[in-house]
């Protein structure tokens, strides 16, 4: 079966198409500068082989046609006719309470996803785009929409309620959603599979550590809590991302330096996290060659990461009384050996033992503890996208 996958954001488009069963990546991209110009890059990873093309996109639409010719194109195609794609899967951000799952998009799943834009203003217009553009372009093929707030559905009220006034949640929904739902359902998959255990028996922690950064407790399989919140700023410091702060400091702010909410919100998505604290960069790799050089704000500021990391470990392994496994995914949790050995270090107490030189690997998955740990450390990458092709294939075989 063959599932063409696609992440759209706002002037964005990533595309991949695969075989959810063998696993096998065909081809797969990017379109950039939808609306503006237009530009896609095209890889078909057998054949070792990248193409980059200018082409106009006024629209999401113009997008998705270029990528369906791309992939039928006698050049550098992976299938001779567009009706060989069976299924698409979309990644949606936000499904807010309306979805605990994938499912096949109807026009009343598209109401829903809409009726969720005020939770996502910037994510979810920029979702539904990609869903009508691939609907108009490829009419009658089986449409999946896959949420990254689906699988923290689970959380219990005690774990997803704020402690504000209880009618700003039952009237305006105001609660913590929890987003890398995706990524923390693989890896936690994965993380049994790994340990040779049904995931109904175990309780894992699951760290995804990249730009965007989130940590999620699951038990026997279920997400029972998660760092970000009502909106993806919540919880541990980011690359630009402020994480948890006191929200008097809002009001000191914008008071003293006469901004509005949106400039202040500017600063603490996008001035914040370890570029806040280090002023030297988003990118941990650019942080850490800093900190070696003895910048001392480069260097709290990879502390800092760390040790939120190390606080919700222990927070998440007290929420399900215990824990059987830790796993790192993404960006800096898949590449970054000093990280994940300072953010999981110190913890023995909790039958955490990591071993030096296992972890001394990236990108690929293996057993980062020692073999008498307790508590087994994993590093995972993580695939959102075969994630949406196997519930997308999943879905559609019925
Ligand atoms: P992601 O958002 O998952 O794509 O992660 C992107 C981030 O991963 C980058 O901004 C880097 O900070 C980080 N990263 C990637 N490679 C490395 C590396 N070798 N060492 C440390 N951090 C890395």
């Amino acid at each position: 079966m063959k599932v063409l996958v696609i992440n759209a954001g706002s002037s964005s488009l990533k595309y991949q198409l695969m075989d959810p069963s063998t696993q096998e990546v065909f081809a797969k991209g990017l379109c950039e500068r939808i609306g503006i110009d237009g530009r896609l890059t095209h890889k078909v990873p057998a054949k070792d082989l990248k193409k980059e093309f200018e082409i106009p996109m006024p629209t999401h639409a113009e997008a998705i046609q270029s990528v369906l010719d791309a992939l039928v194109s006698p050049e550098h195609g992976v299938i001779g006719d567009v009706k060989e794609i069976d299924a698409v899967g979309h990644r949606v951000v936000h499904g807010g309470e309306a979805f605990n799952k994938s499912v096949l998009i109807t026009d009343d799943v598209m109401k829903a996803i809409e009726d969720c834009i005020p939770l996502a203003p910037l994510h979810n217009p920029a979702n539904l785009t990609g869903i009508r553009a691939c609907q108009k372009v490829m009419p009658g093929v089986p449409m999946v929409a896959v949420f990254d707030t689906a699988f923290h559905q689970t959380m219990p009220e005690k774990a997803y309620l704020y402690a504000l006034p209880y009618e700003y949640y039952e009237k305006d929904k105001v609660r913590r959603y929890g987003f890398h739902g995706t990524s923390h359902r693989y890896v936690s998959a994965r993380a049994a599979a790994m340990l040779g255990k049904p995931i109904e028996e175990l309780k894992i922690i699951t760290c995804h550590l990249g730009n965007g950064s989130s940590i999620a407790a699951v038990d026997h399989g279920k997400s029972v809590d998660t760092s970000m919140g009502f909106t993806p700023l919540a919880g541990l410091p980011m690359g630009t991302r402020s994480g948890d702060l006191d929200a008097g400091i809002l009001q000191y702010l914008m008071n003293k330096y006469g901004w509005n909410i949106d400039e202040c919100l500017n600063v603490l998505n996008k001035k914040s996290g370890v570029l806040g604290i280090s002023g030297v960069s988003s990118d941990f790799r650019d942080i850490e060659s800093a900190s070696k050089e003895g910048n001392h704000r480069a260097e709290v500021a990879l502390e800092a990461f760390q040790y939120g990391v190390k606080k919700l470990i222990g927070a998440y392994a007290a929420a399900m009384g215990g824990v059987d496994a830790i796993v790192f995914t993404a960006g800096v949790g898949e590449n970054d050996a000093k990280t994940r050995m300072a953010a999981a270090s110190g913890l023995e107490y909790m039958g955490v033992k990591m071993d030096e030189a296992a972890n001394n690997v990236r990108g690929k998955e293996a057993v980062i503890s020692a073999a008498d740990s307790k508590v087994k450390v994993l590093l995972i990458p993580t695939d959102e996208e075969l994630m949406i092709a196997m519930d997308t294939a999943e879905i559609v075989n019925g």
